[in-house]
């Protein structure tokens, strides 16, 4: 019956906690200095969009491959998990270097990538769908989620499912072994920290790095959700809208500047922004300039991108199996479902082989 601690409650953490907890010979208890409901920069998951637009290539597909069908499900049959299907526009222009790749080439822009099976109605743009500077693009049906519904809906689902969550702040990733709920000491534990596996004691893992993206939430709609491959303003700025499911609002993102901690927007960076979006997508504001935005906030997220890629093995930290789950960059939503099973394989792997001792 092994005893697990979860660190972390943002959406790996959560999912992971969630995948377990269907075992219920697995008693769980989530760790976390930050919970859904709180905004703090170390905490990555309000932050997102977020949406499901794969940007792996088919070697390294398997984990969004995995989660698309659960993301999708949910869309369609659990409306107060606040997902919804949305149509998505991909523009590339021949020019960009491949954005978004951290360790990975994307395949996002491409016009025949591996996830062109996933969505029945993936189409090439024809020409005259295509605004100007772009030279080619894709279109189909993918899901946007509303994570002021989504991540409180998940941490619903552990808690229903007997996870206990429980504030804590770690120094050293073993304290975690002695906070399981029963008070015995943990069998394994999961690490789902984040960012903050660059400063948690015992991973201290310094190739994670923030890479630094800005959000503007507007209640204006955009119709669709629209992805360029660049930008005129150089490499680390980007463009992207999406319409959050259930009165969201939308996202107009954004920046994508590795290293970069700064928490706060100037306003340079949130006009240039909004003029970005409105060019693209005219109709967000009915073809008139960006004073016609009604602005919610203006935000930055920084996303956890592991230079070498994502971390998902067991390690034996002192008495203690750990099995890592962090590093997930710009795409820890499209793959939570994937990654979070494969955290249960191995989880069920090293408690099959304690069991036999
Ligand atoms: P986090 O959400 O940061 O959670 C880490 C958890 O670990 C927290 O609960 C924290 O408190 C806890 N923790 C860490 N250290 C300790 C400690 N020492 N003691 C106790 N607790 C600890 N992804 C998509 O799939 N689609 C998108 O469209 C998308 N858009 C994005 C747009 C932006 C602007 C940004 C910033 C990100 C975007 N992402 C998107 C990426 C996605 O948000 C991240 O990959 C994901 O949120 C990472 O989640 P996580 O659970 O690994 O980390």
């Amino acid at each position: 019956m092994p005893n697990i601690v979860v660190i972390g409650a943002g959406v790996s953490g959560l999912t992971s906690a969630l995948l377990l907890s269907k075992n219920p010979g697995y008693k769980i208890t989530i760790i976390a200095k930050h919970m859904p409901g709180d905004f703090d920069i170390e905490y990555t998951s309000p932050w997102a969009g977020a949406n499901y637009m794969p940007v792996s290539d088919l070697p390294n597909s398997k984990y969004e491959r995995d989660t698309w069908p659960e993301l999708a499900r949910l869309a369609k049959d659990v409306p107060e998990a606040g997902i919804h299907f949305q149509q998505c526009v991909i523009y590339n222009r021949n020019k960009d270097p491949i954005p978004y790749s951290g360790p990975l080439p994307s395949e996002l822009f491409t016009t025949s990538p591996w996830f062109k099976d996933l969505f029945p109605d993936f189409k090439l743009l024809d020409r005259s769908e295509l605004p100007p500077g772009v030279d080619s693009g894709t279109s189909f049906t993918s899901v946007c989620l509303n994570l002021a519904i989504y991540l409180p809906w998940l941490a619903g689902q552990c808690l229903t499912n007997g996870v206990i969550i429980k504030r804590a702040v770690l120094k050293h990733i073993s304290e975690a072994s002695s906070l399981h709920h029963s008070r015995k000491k943990a069998d394994l534990i999961v690490n789902c920290s984040g960012l903050l596996a660059s400063k948690l004691g015992g991973v201290m893992d310094t190739d994670v790095v923030p890479v630094r993206g800005i959000t503007i939430l507007v209640r204006n709609e955009a119709g669709a959700m629209y992805c360029s491959s660049g930008t005129e303003a150089g490499p680390d700025q980007s463009m992207y809208i999406m319409t959050r499911a259930a009165g969201g609002g939308t996202i107009l993102g954004g920046t994508y500047q590795k290293g970069n901690w700064t928490p706060t927007v100037s306003d340079e960076e949130a006009t240039a922004i909004m003029q970005r979006a409105v060019k693209l997508c005219p109709q967000l504001t009915n073809g008139k300039g960006i004073e016609a935005l009604s602005v919610i906030h203006k935000r930055v997220g920084l996303r956890p991108l592991r230079q070498e890629g994502l971390r998902l093995v067991k390690e034996r930290i002192g008495e203690n199996w750990v099995v890592h789950n962090y590093g997930h960059a710009g795409w820890g939503y499209q793959a939570s479902y994937g990654c979070s099973q494969r955290v249960k394989e191995i989880v069920d792997s090293i408690s099959t082989s304690q069991a036999k001792l």
